[in-house]
């Protein structure tokens, strides 16, 4: 089943269950203090759940445009390197504002996967809330008793407060959640191990699908849960991880959903998809950006130097050092692959094809002009190399590695990289006095932030959002200082 007819079931279901659907909100926020781009698909309606406003429908279900790169939601790393965790990423949900619960929510997603999608019975998982003392809340029978009528008992399994309880701040709606997983390893697998056993383990084929959120306490700003008079249900199914389970493929990537723009990176950079690790972990990172980058433009989102802007950019020049340091891809690519990521995802997202020039050019002038401040990078790393070989010195000076890194935009690996093929190091405790010292500078500094790093506002708190690095298995070098 093609990805598009993924997406059109799920709205006809919905629809003949007597929902309105409604178009995705815009992934970058502009107007909400609070947060910087869309994570869930609850987001639009957070202040119908807050009291607020008034629902339009009391049944909703729509396709929501996600991006998880920072604050509470943050899977940039995991990107590439897993199969199933992207920056942007489609989250299909349903809603029902006061009306349905938690029985006829458990009865439309079992309905939807297994009937209308024909998935296999035996393969699927419920993960119910256990209860918590501190909370004096008990198991969700409730939500159990609804599964136990298409589920084995062991395929029912408690999940703790961190899983299965979801709040949307300190205080609020809030409520657990049944979370349906999916055991996607083969029948030798599944008989020498059960699924049980892996769900909620990072197991790479025993993975989330939906999330059933049943949000029915309001907590207090002391803590106690009270009951809310109107009872609602909010859902979310990544819609790549389940076009890969109803395409049978391994991973998120080998779906017709980046296929497309993956054989274009292969056919730019002569690289064959599956040729390494590396060069696959890159062209995954790639193939992720590109949509984040696109979507964003579409938003009105451009790279900048501050705030979400910044965080574009910094997505935007990952891309391209991937593409640099391991495809050898040293002249502007990335544009090139937008004729490909319109053949996916134009027809559903129509403003991409709408605004396809804006986007080309955007992005051609951004990896141009940070290539060419690579290259500039490198130009200098050729010296100081040359000047340390004649000196006979193995060691860098930290310094010079942290101007390299915030000048031109060298991250320190790949730094290291390019040094380790010369014998010499840098001198790290000495990097990190520096970028230490960087980071309480620009935490003094109440603006506009320039460093390879940024302080989002999400939640009401400052989060530090990590280092841009290369996190491939072959060069980790991690500074998250938090
Ligand atoms: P995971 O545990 O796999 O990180 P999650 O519990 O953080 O997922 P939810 O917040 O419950 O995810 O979001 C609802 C659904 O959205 C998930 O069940 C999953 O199918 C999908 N999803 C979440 N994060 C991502 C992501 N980064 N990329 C693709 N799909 C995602
Ligand atoms: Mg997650
Ligand atoms: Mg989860
Ligand atoms: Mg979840």
């Amino acid at each position: 089943m093609r990805a598009k007819e993924v997406r059109q079931k799920f709205f006809d279901f919905f629809r003949a269950n007597q929902h309105v659907i409604v178009p995705s909100a815009p992934m970058v926020l502009k107007n909400d203090p609070t947060l910087m781009f869309t994570n869930a698909g609850m987001n639009q309606f957070k202040d119908i759940f807050l009291g607020n406003h008034k629902p339009e429908h009391l049944r909703v279900a729509n396709a929501q445009k996600c991006l998880r790169v920072s604050g509470k939601h943050n899977d940039l790393e995991e990107v590439g390197r897993d199969s199933y965790h992207h920056t942007m990423f489609e989250m299909l949900g349903n809603w029902s504002f006061g009306d349905y619960f938690k029985e006829k929510a458990i009865d439309l997603a079992w309905t939807f996967l297994t009937r209308e999608l024909g998935i296999d019975k035996s393969r699927l998982y419920a993960t119910i809330f256990e209860g918590d003392d501190t909370d004096k809340l008990a198991r969700d029978d409730e939500a159990a008793t609804a599964w136990a009528k298409y589920l084995p008992e062991k395929h029912i399994i408690n999940g703790s407060k961190k899983d299965n309880f979801w709040e949307m701040g300190d205080t609020g709606p809030c409520g657990p959640c049944s979370e349906i997983h999916i055991d996607l390893r083969d029948e030798y697998q599944r008989k020498s191990q059960p699924g049980y056993e892996l769900v909620n383990k990072d197991h790479p084929e025993v993975i989330e699908i939906w999330n059933l959120v049943f949000i029915q306490y309001n907590r207090k700003a002391d803590g106690t849960l009270i009951p809310l008079p109107q009872k609602h249900i909010d859902t979310g199914m990544g819609f790549e991880r389940l076009c890969r389970v109803l395409q049978g493929k391994k991973s998120n990537y080998d779906t017709d959903i980046f296929q497309p723009v993956i054989r274009q990176i292969s056919s730019i950079s002569g690289v064959e998809y599956g040729a390494s690790d590396e060069t696959d972990i890159a062209m995954r990172v790639i193939a992720d950006h590109i949509r984040t980058i696109a979507f964003s433009i579409t938003d009105g989102q451009l790279p900048s130097n501050n705030k979400a802007g910044y965080v574009i950019r910094r997505i935007l020049r990952r891309a391209v050092r991937y593409g640099y340091t391991f495809l050898n891809m040293n002249r502007p690519f990335m544009s090139g692959l937008l004729p490909a990521l319109i053949e996916t995802m134009g027809e559903a997202y129509p403003e991409l094809k709408a605004q396809q020039e804006l986007i080309d050019k955007v992005i051609y002038e951004e990896e141009e002009s940070f290539l060419k401040t690579l290259e500039t990078g490198i130009t200098l790393l050729n010296r100081i190399i040359e000047d340390m070989l004649g000196k006979n010195y193995k060691v860098v000076s930290g310094k010079v590695a942290f101007e390299l890194y915030d000048t031109y935009g060298f991250p320190l690996d790949l730094t290291e990289l390019i040094l380790s093929e010369k014998g010499l190091v840098v001198n790290r405790q000495e990097f990190e006095k520096e970028m230490n010292a960087q980071k309480a500078r620009a935490r003094n500094a109440a603006s506009v932030e320039t460093g390879d790093w940024i302080q989002l506002k999400e939640d009401d708190q400052e989060e530090f959002v990590g280092y841009d690095y290369f996190e491939t298995d072959v060069y980790i070098t991690r500074y998250r200082q938090i």
